[in-house]
């Protein structure tokens, strides 16, 4: 009887029953080590040549023991991968997608709307190891792709959707298109951490998620992984991950497996908050536009009902002003929002974007318009709705 991937989620890593007592505590231990004890020299020979036969067996701290393992378990699971490395954050897991696939010389097609930090691994690290970014639109078709591929090209980076405007890109057609020209397709998968969107089961080659946002859930860990489903890329980018030294504690990866166990439910509810949220905000004389990929006038909409599983809590609004002081005004009299960036916690959060940032966004379509992207949480969303009705009201933004 094949289960539903939530009843899988809480029932993979369960620790063994003790030979002994016949008792196993529910939760993973947390085993935290640096290094391990071989029994004697032949435990030590016998890892050795086990773990060269492709067996999961931890020979040094770096690699994590039981506690990492239950995670990648967890996080393969839910992205439909094979092979999971954990990285102390979402952007050390993109850069270690990055470095597994580039070679001084190489060319690579990346989404314009992109986050951001993407673009500073751009600038501080890619540029100078002589490897070179071409920003394309989501909105690009087979043929306007196809024309930006050079004999260099390695891959498409892409994300779906982006994490300011939510702009879906039609995944299985990307795969397509990258494979017919020997490339790879790897996919930021933050917005859907797996449990809404999966890019590997739709083509992709590379899952990268960053798990400080919904798998830890809490916003009290920084986490990154990678996710993989063929055998030689699992490879490269083991000995790539080997390399660079990259590793999580384990009390980490006890808190992101203690929140993958509930991100179900959570987005579940982060979903019907928001979508309570989006549809106050629609209609709105002080807001020109709400960008939400399940609401059915959003740009996206056709793509994210097919490929998606859902939605999550983060949306963005723009403001009807084109004034800095105004839209300042609507944030700093928000009660419940805490000014922050990033998102995926149980809390809610607000932050005004920079038009410095928008401004590479193809797909921005409101000018000087100020927007704000909200992370709406858990509370109650009659209370969030009431909190961002009188911040309109103090902005000026209800006339
Ligand atoms: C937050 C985020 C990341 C990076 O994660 P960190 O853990 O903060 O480094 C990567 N991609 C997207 C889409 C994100 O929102």
């Amino acid at each position: 009887m094949s289960q539903h991937i939530t009843t899988k989620l809480l029932h993979t890593g369960t620790p063994a029953f003790d030979a002994d007592t016949g008792v196993a505590p529910v939760n993973v231990p947390t085993v935290r080590t640096s290094t391990v004890r071989f029994a004697n020299t032949s435990a030590y020979y016998d890892v050795f040549k086990r773990k060269k036969a492709g067996e999961r067996i931890p020979s040094y701290g770096r690699q994590g023991m039981d506690t990492h393992h239950a995670l990648q378990d967890a996080i393969n699971l839910l992205e439909g991968g094979n092979a999971c490395f954990l990285a102390p954050s979402g952007v050390a897991a993109i850069s270690l997608a990055f470095l597994t696939l580039v070679s001084p010389g190489d060319h690579v097609l990346v989404v314009d709307s992109v986050y951001g930090p993407v673009r500073k691994l751009d600038e501080s690290l890619l540029q100078r190891l002589g490897v070179q970014l071409t920003y394309y639109r989501p909105d690009a078709d087979q043929a306007a792709l196809a024309a930006l591929i050079q004999p260099n090209t390695r891959f498409i980076y892409a994300e779906s959707p982006g994490s300011l405007l939510f702009e879906m890109q039609d995944i299985p057609a990307l795969a397509q298109l990258a494979h017919q020209h020997q490339l790879l397709l790897v996919v930021d998968n933050t917005w859907g951490s797996g449990y809404l969107y999966r890019p590997l089961q739709l083509g992709a080659d590379i899952s990268v998620v960053a798990a400080t946002k919904y798998l830890a859930g809490h916003s009290d860990v920084m986490m990154g992984a990678t996710v993989v489903r063929d055998p030689a890329l699992a490879a490269r980018m083991h000995d790539t991950h080997y390399a660079l030294g990259l590793t999580v504690g384990a009390d980490d990866a006890s808190l992101a497996l203690r929140g993958v166990r509930t991100m179900p439910v959570r987005l579940a509810q982060h979903q019907r908050n928001a979508m309570q949220v989006a549809q106050f905000l629609v209609g709105q004389p002080g807001v020109k536009r709400v960008w939400y990929p399940a609401l059915p006038d959003d740009p996206g909409y056709a793509l994210w009902k097919r490929d998606c599983f859902g939605a999550n809590g983060l949306l963005s609004l723009t403001l009807n002003t084109t004034e800095h002081a105004v839209a300042c005004r609507f944030v700093d009299a928000l009660t419940l929002f805490g000014i922050g960036f990033s998102w995926g916690g149980y809390e809610s959060l607000v932050s005004l974007v920079e038009p410095s940032e928008l401004a590479w966004h193809s797909m921005w379509r409101d000018g000087n318009h100020r927007l704000v992207r909200l992370h709406i949480g858990l509370e109650d969303a009659d209370d969030l709705i009431a909190d961002l009705n009188q911040a309109l009201n103090t902005a000026g933004l209800l006339a």
